[in-house]
């Protein structure tokens, strides 16, 4: 189980694996930054590319 914080409210978020792990994700940016989840459904697909290979990264050094 890894944790890797949200990057704008610091929460932990917590996974077995990468693909758990944006699942919880997911569920926790819906819960407390839909307003930020609606701004990146307006952007390319290869902004929210980015972000997940980031989001890897930061997991895969946790
Ligand atoms: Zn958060």
């Amino acid at each position: 189980m890894k944790t890797v914080k949200c990057e704008i409210c610091d929460a932990d978020i917590q996974g077995e694996d990468i693909d758990a792990w944006f699942k919880a994700a997911f569920a926790h940016w819906t819960a407390e930054h839909a307003d930020i989840m609606k701004q990146m459904e307006g952007k390319p697909k290869e902004e929210g590319e980015k972000w997940m290979a980031e989001a890897k990264k930061r997991f895969d050094a946790a």
